[in-house]
């Protein structure tokens, strides 16, 4: 049989020779960050090794060579968007950062008291506290449309959200929790229908399925450069141009201004100089084109097809084991998410049990208290694919899982929170 896409790349990620006794690295956590491919680490040292220097400003080779690197990773970011212009893409320092300044900027223009901010009720922490701090700041209110049982936000749900006052919306394109995927072109045409701009924080969907922001018509669009196989510390703000060209700086300092004097009115620089104030994460972008670049070549029907053959493995596997359950329904549109719960044993102990036989997985709440506390349960154990993870590495956590037994923190909480969740009940 014809080996898979995760056997014929593994070579390519230098990290996965690693062995922890006599147990193989089985890396599991994905969705927390990926690991980096040979050609990522090359184009890092490659960077510093031959190309450092400041860009914009000098006119010598090196610094005008850095400059082009820094925006030839622009043009792949767009490319790989399909946005309309480079300037519509401002790097970050990831999906945080990214939030964070629309916050700040757009949300503190178009943000009122008595107007209303409408996030979902699977937001990770960082499109939920920036919104929810903007609110309280300005005398707005949150409001959180509910999930439903089936994992994803309802198109009917969210648009009977959409209110007078509401002045933006922030949506996760996919759960970090469950592996599931909202539908984010309808959620947005109900937004539009009211002129409401959205925010949507694409974290989990830009390394698992091809994203087109103008298809989508997303008004802002955010992700993390090493969730994708790229360096930790650059992530992408996509904007619409007209909307982020109306953005005041985030950030103010070098690359911002058009020239400054003590005594007249500071001019601003056009986008996307005017958000990225100081010295950029250079070698971060570059790395993050050639990461990229790597997935293209790859080619997305082999990335979505084993994506999809990994998490029906795993919902089929755990779905046989007594007293495990699968949360939500990740089969359905396979994102490389499946959260699990091992009836009466902490999360935690299940993932240093886990730990005991080389597998790398998260336990807990995933950076998503309010969602996973609707689930009543105190975490969830989630597996997180990438590209190079096999079906023999569900075998291991299969096997690894017949022996899990209550430990430390299993015995210092409530065991009634560790029981899954009714499905019938929903989470809402
Ligand atoms: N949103 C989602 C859905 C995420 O999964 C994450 C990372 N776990 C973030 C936002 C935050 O990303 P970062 O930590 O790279 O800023």
């Amino acid at each position: 049989s014809s080996a898979t896409l995760g056997e014929l790349i593994r070579d390519d990620f230098p990290i996965l020779r690693r062995r922890f006794g006599p147990h193989p690295l089985v890396y599991l956590d994905n969705a927390a960050t990926t690991q980096k491919p040979q050609v990522v680490l090359d184009a890092l040292v490659d960077y510093y090794a031959g190309v450092n220097s400041n860009i914009g400003r000098g006119f010598y080779t090196l610094s005008m060579a850095a400059t082009d690197a820094y925006e030839n990773a622009r043009e792949t970011v767009r490319r790989t968007l399909n946005a309309g212009r480079p300037e519509e893409v401002v790097f970050t320092s990831g999906t945080t950062g990214a939030v964070n300044l629309l916050a700040d900027t757009f949300g503190r223009s178009r943000v009122g008291a008595g107007d209303e901010v409408v996030v979902t009720g699977m937001e990770h922490n960082s499109n939920m506290l920036p919104w929810r701090r903007l609110c309280e700041t300005v005398g707005a209110r949150m409001v959180v449309v509910p999930v439903e049982a089936d994992g994803r936000v309802a198109p009917a749900r969210f648009a009977a959200a959409l209110g007078p006052r509401v002045r933006l919306a922030a949506v996760a394109h996919a759960s970090n929790v469950l592996g599931t995927v909202n539908p984010v072109r309808t959620l947005i045409e109900e937004a539009h229908r009211h002129e409401i701009p959205v925010v949507v924080d694409g974290a989990q969907a830009v390394p698992h399925r091809p994203v087109d922001v103008r298809a989508l018509d997303a008004d802002f669009y955010c992700f993390s450069g090493h969730k994708v196989y790229g360096p930790m510390g650059i992530g992408v703000l996509y904007g619409k141009y007209a909307l982020l060209s109306e953005l005041s700086p985030y950030q103010v300092g070098g690359g911002t201004v058009k020239g400054v004097t003590l005594d007249t009115p500071v001019g601003y620089v056009p986008v996307p100089a005017r958000l990225e104030a100081g010295t950029p994460h250079v070698a971060g972008a570059v790395g993050l084109a050639a990461a990229l670049d790597y997935l293209a070549a790859l080619g997305w029907q082999r990335v979505r097809g084993h994506d999809e053959h990994l998490v029906r493995a795993a919902v089929e596997t755990f779905g046989a084991v007594p007293g495990v359950r699968v949360l939500g329904d990740p089969a359905a549109d396979p994102n490389g998410i499946v959260s699990l719960v091992v009836d009466g044993i902490h999360p935690y102990d299940v993932g240093g049990h886990l730990n005991q036989h080389g597998v790398a997985v998260r336990s807990g709440v995933h950076c998503a208290n309010v969602f996973v506390d609707t689930f009543g349960v105190v975490g969830t154990v989630r597996l997180s694919f990438g590209i190079y993870n096999t079906e023999d590495e569900i075998d291991v956590v299969r096997r690894a899982l017949s022996t899990v037994a209550p430990g430390v923190w299993t015995k210092d909480h409530p065991t009634e929170r560790f029981l899954a969740i009714d499905p019938a009940k929903g989470h809402s």
